[in-house]
């Protein structure tokens, strides 16, 4: 089912869309966790997962080939990311047609990050310096629905800070995007002001929250400088006294997590976009709270 029916009956349902995203794992050992995941998550009935794709193509067969065995084997609708890393318009076009011949057609389209040991993102020759061009020629293969990233806090690189991030928004939406995931982030303050921003713009499609369960303080505390999330004094002071205690982080995390969804429901969120990991637990802790 395209992601556009799917939040199309979710708010005339008048519920919030509930969505989880995974990672392609490297090992077969990773392989069989990603499974058991999805098998316990199935129960909860998802309105989509997502899985993420690597930087420089790393992982594009494996996103693929994971994409395909969600569509194929279980009852769970699949949408796939998609970045502008190293790939040229005739590469993209393949993989779009791939996905197009095994029926999943809901892609998040994304610039991407630099690979690892490279200094900023480079476009390739033939490919695409932003994600709006992506959606562009996402658009013109035709049957696609299309979303994209966003950033309440906003992107690291953006010069112009969060008004930068909404009017790069925009633009994604006039190209085609007809959702945008958010960011994570511990302040719910950030989203309503960034919707209410994006509101007074003209950006009318829905801007689904990234959550992010803490499952490792010190892990979240780097990521978190690289991606631009800030942590708040209140999360810090709770965290940091038992970041050794996984146990009791990851408890803390689903406690956190499940009062950021409350709160952002009942402020009208469209839907919450659970960062799972490929782990189940906090995931089903968290719905089973809401
Ligand atoms: C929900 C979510 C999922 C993600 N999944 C993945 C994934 O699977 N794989 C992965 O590699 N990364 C992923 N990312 C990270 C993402 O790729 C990075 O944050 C990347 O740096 C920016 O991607 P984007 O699509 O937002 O790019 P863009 O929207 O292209 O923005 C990139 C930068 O360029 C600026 N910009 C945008 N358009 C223009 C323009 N026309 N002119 C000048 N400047 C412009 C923006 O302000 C920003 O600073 C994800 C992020 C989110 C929020």
């Amino acid at each position: 089912m395209l992601l556009e029916d799917i939040l199309a009956g979710c708010k005339k349902a008048g519920k919030p869309s509930i969505s989880f995203e995974f990672f392609p794992p490297k090992t077969d050992k990773g392989e069989e966790n990603l499974w058991q995941c999805i098998q316990e998550l199935t129960p909860l009935h998802p309105s989509f997962v997502s899985v993420t794709y690597g930087a420089g193509g790393t992982t594009q067969d494996r996103t693929l080939r994971i994409v395909e065995r969600i569509k194929k084997e279980t009852t769970l609708e699949p949408m796939a990311h998609l970045t502008c890393v190293g790939s040229t318009q005739d590469d993209l076009a393949k993989l779009l047609n791939q996905y197009k011949a095994s029926d999943m057609r809901n892609i998040l389209a994304l610039r991407g990050d630099a690979p690892e040991g490279q200094d900023g993102f480079q476009a390739v020759e033939g490919g695409f310096a932003y994600a709006t061009d992506l959606v562009k020629f996402v658009r013109q293969q035709q049957g696609f629905s299309i979303a994209v990233a966003t950033y309440p806090e906003g992107h690291p690189e953006s010069k112009g800070g969060v008004g930068d991030d909404l009017k790069y928004l925009k633009m994604k939406q006039d190209a085609g995007a007809i959702a945008a995931i958010t960011q994570y982030f511990f302040d719910n303050e950030h989203y309503y002001q960034f919707r209410e921003q994006a509101e007074k713009m003209g950006i009318t499609i829905p801007i689904l929250p990234g959550i992010m369960p803490i499952a490792n303080y010190e892990q979240i505390v780097r990521f978190s400088k690289m991606c631009g999330a800030s942590i708040p004094e209140w999360l810090h002071e709770q965290m940091s006294p038992i970041q050794d205690n996984l146990d009791a982080v990851k408890q803390l995390g689903i406690e956190i997590a499940t009062k950021q969804c409350q709160g952002l429901i009942a402020n009208d969120a469209a839907g919450v976009h659970i960062y799972a990991l490929n782990k189940s637990e906090a995931s089903l802790a968290i719905c089973k709270n809401l």
